[in-house]
């Protein structure tokens, strides 16, 4: 037992090893690779259940790196760690705006939704600068008028937990503008209802480790029915994220959520091939 023990050790040595080499590769080449244009958005609909067309799409970012193809999960972990996540929650947004912009030139009535990291808000030089190139992106647009409804910013529990005022008066001030908040991945965390009720959010997003243990039974079921009619008294929109099967669909469109993302519908996918599944549903 003992040697089973060592033998256990060791792994977990190389897989440490393994995993702050592959960071350590990550936090080198992620600079150059936005120079080198690697990053692209892809953008994944989500769908209305009530009248099946598409009203939304989130969007994600890929890494296409020499041949590879580097998932998010792995590098902006990184670049949280680094700091790099500014500038390239920055490039997001510049494409992401080029793409709202692109479609309400052609009259497609889609709104996008924006991942923001934690990180992007940390301190109030940041939350400035975040503000700040937010106006510089659209002035360097130079777009006239910019549909600020049809932008939604995705944020995650643990940046409401902090509960800092700086945080509500920013996302209150873009809100001001028509700009939607929506609080991502709930569900996972502790998550506290409380904060529902004091913070600026118009949306939640039930996370998909809870929608995918959905069919495991009842419990994980009258969460998601509590979730739903605290939503609807709060006047929230609810969106379901990383549905795959029949099963979890039925059980979500019976909770009267009628915004669905996942597998089941569509999978990421480039701009080109998005703005083609939009004319299609535009009848053009
Ligand atoms: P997230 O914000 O929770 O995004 C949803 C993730 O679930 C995406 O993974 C999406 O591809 C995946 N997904 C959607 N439907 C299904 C499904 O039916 N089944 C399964 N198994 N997965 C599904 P992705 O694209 O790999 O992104 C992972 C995470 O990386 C995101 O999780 C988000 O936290 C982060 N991320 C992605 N793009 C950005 C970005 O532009 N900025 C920031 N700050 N974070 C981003
Ligand atoms: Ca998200
Ligand atoms: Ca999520
Ligand atoms: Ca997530």
């Amino acid at each position: 037992a003992k040697e089973k023990g060592r033998n256990g050790f060791q792994f977990f040595d190389q897989q440490m090893q393994l995993k702050a080499e592959r960071t350590a590769y990550i936090h080198t080449h992620i600079k150059a690779g936005l120079e080198n244009n690697e990053f692209e958005l892809y953008y994944q609909p989500i769908v209305n259940i009530r009248t099946a067309t598409i009203h939304r799409a989130e969007v994600l970012l890929r890494w296409h790196h020499e041949g590879e193809f580097i998932s998010p999960d792995e590098f902006i972990p990184v670049a949280e760690q680094t700091g790099f996540i500014v500038q390239l929650g920055e490039w997001v947004r510049k494409e992401a705006f080029k793409t709202i912009d692109l479609f309400s030139q052609n009259q497609l009535s889609v709104d996008l939704s924006v991942n923001v990291s934690t990180m992007e808000f940390w301190s109030p030089e940041l939350q400035a600068r975040f503000l700040a190139s937010f106006d510089d992106t659209v002035r360097e647009l130079g777009l006239d008028y910019f549909p600020y409804h049809m932008l939604t910013l995705e944020i995650t529990e643990s940046l409401m937990m902090q509960q800092h005022t700086n945080i509500a008066n920013l996302l209150q001030t873009l809100r001001k503008r028509g700009i939607k908040v929506s609080v991502d991945d709930f569900g996972t965390g502790y998550s506290s209802l409380s904060y529902l009720v004091n913070f600026p959010v118009d949306q939640i997003k039930i996370d998909k480790a809870f929608v995918q243990k959905l069919t495991d039974g009842h419990r994980h079921i009258a969460i998601v029915e509590a979730i739903a009619s605290l939503s609807r008294s709060l006047d929230l929109t609810v969106t379901a994220e990383g549905v795959e099967t029949k099963e979890q669909l039925a059980i979500i469109s019976g909770n009267q959520i009628d915004m669905v993302q996942g597998y089941y519908f569509y999978r990421p996918m480039p701009k080109r091939e998005f703005l083609n599944l939009l004319f299609e549903q535009a009848g053009y």
